[in-house]
């Protein structure tokens, strides 16, 4: 059982059974029109072993998230056609429970007031670019805690009525 509970680190603790659940594969969707940055985020994400599918711009986004949920996006601010502060503005204006989907700025701009801009406009938390991998699993845990993805709460649904 200590070696279940032992998390990557190699300690084991009771805390290493929340920090694995925590570190679950997630669904993640990438929101980002730089293909060198894309590249980077997508196969630092896999190698994590989550999931994960990557869009060009903010409208392609919209589709993506109107046809499956995912457990997080990495939304880029500045790309073309939509950018990130829009496309976010319309998932928090859905009805459904894809509106609550975590969202994290990736960020060439770390000016004065721009993280006030990107909260108001809905995003959880950012990550400046270029990005630092080490803050990457943390913020991911952080946002993704506490929040079912849809799958999940349709599990835990199941299981209240079951039990
Ligand atoms: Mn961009």
């Amino acid at each position: 059982e200590q070696d279940v509970l032992q998390n990557k680190t190699g300690h084991a603790s009771t805390e290493s059974l929340e920090e694995s659940l925590n570190d679950r594969p997630l669904d993640v969707l990438v929101a980002e029109d730089d293909r060198i940055n894309r590249l980077v985020l997508e196969r630092f994400l896999a190698a994590q072993g989550h999931r994960v599918v990557s869009v060009t711009n903010g409208r392609v986004c919209l589709e993506i998230l109107e046809e499956r949920p995912f457990d997080v996006i990495l939304m880029d601010i500045q790309m073309p056609e939509m950018d990130g502060v829009e496309a976010t503005r319309h998932i928090r204006g859905r009805t459904d429970a894809r509106r609550d989907t975590p969202i994290v700025a990736l960020t060439a701009h770390a000016m004065k007031g721009d993280r006030e801009n990107f909260l108001e406009a809905g995003m959880n938390a950012y990550l400046s670019k270029p990005v630092d991998f080490k803050e990457i699993q943390p913020l991911l845990t952080r946002v993704t805690a506490g929040a079912l993805s849809e799958k999940g709460k349709a599990n835990h649904d199941e299981y209240m009525r079951e039990n």
